[in-house]
């Protein structure tokens, strides 16, 4: 048994930024072709793809909106026509917003909806069709908010819950067919995503989020990729619908 994943074919959404290059990266290192998706961030996503070259690695940038069906119907075609037969699918791309329960507009509460659970559910479902007779493995990055929610982050807390939900039921469904559906939760995780929040390297903010946690330090996007590399390999056979926290005991 081992994490070799040559020959393998892997889709990671919002691969552009963030912890989406930590797990196309580690996908790489461990041997499987990947596409380094992006919805609008071209040149990260070519960087990201180039970065793989220099060491050897197979990637390749495409572009599509995950929250809508017909660029992912086309994002696995090409996936395919590159690649051939597709055996792993990360869906990452996600989007969060801060805002006060009273003060979460239906705007946010669509963009939110629309990109992190219809795009995990209509990516997956596309999935389903290119497993068929082989099997395959599906990860979705949740997040601990799926399960411990914090203040103003109604919206996004509901949305990852709904993710997790989708990955235990459609794991009870998939199962029959050798298709695996895992959910990773990570805590804070300093991205593109949170700069963008205001939480700069060296903030007050962030020094307080990395006190509520155990191991006294954040988890870096790759270790959420070595996580998707186990889950995707041999040695995770038998491990489907479960929900694994990677936050280092955030409290
Ligand atoms: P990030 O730095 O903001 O990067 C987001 C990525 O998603 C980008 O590559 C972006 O591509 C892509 N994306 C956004 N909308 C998309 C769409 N409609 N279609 C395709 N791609 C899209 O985010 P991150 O912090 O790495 O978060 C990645 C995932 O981890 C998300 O699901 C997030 O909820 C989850 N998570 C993050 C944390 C954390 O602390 N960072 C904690 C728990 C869970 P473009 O640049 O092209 O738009």
């Amino acid at each position: 048994m081992n994490k070799d994943l040559t020959n393998k074919v892997a889709i990671v959404t919002g691969a552009s930024k963030g912890i989406g290059v930590g797990i196309a990266k580690q996908l790489s290192t461990a041997g499987a072709k990947v596409i380094v998706n992006y919805a609008s961030s071209k040149a990260d996503a070519e960087r990201v793809v180039g970065e793989i070259t220099a060491n050897g690695g197979t990637a390749m940038a495409i572009q599509a909106d995950v929250s809508k069906a017909t660029d992912v119907k086309r994002l696995f075609e090409e996936t395919n026509n590159a690649f051939g037969n597709i055996d792993i699918l990360v869906n990452n791309a996600g989007v969060f917003e801060v805002a006060s329960y009273e003060a979460s507009t239906e705007d946010a509460f669509h963009r939110m909806f629309n990109i992190n659970v219809l795009g995990t559910l209509i990516a997956s479902q596309e999935a389903v069709k290119h497993f068929e007779g082989k099997g395959g493995s599906i990860i979705n990055i949740s997040s601990v908010v799926s399960k411990n929610p914090e203040p103003f982050v109604s919206l996004y807390s509901a949305s990852k819950a709904a993710v997790s939900m989708l990955t235990k039921a459609s794991s009870q469904e998939l199962g029959p067919k050798n298709i695996r559906v895992n959910s990773i939760l990570p805590g804070t995780i300093h991205t593109e995503g949170l700069i963008n929040l205001g939480i700069e390297k060296d903030s007050d903010m962030l020094k307080g989020l990395v006190a509520r946690v155990a191991l006294g330090r954040l988890a870096k996007p790759t270790d959420v990729g070595d996580l998707v590399v186990f889950l995707s390999s041999d040695e995770a056979t038998m491990i489907t619908g479960q929900e694994i926290d990677i936050s280092g005991g955030m409290r």
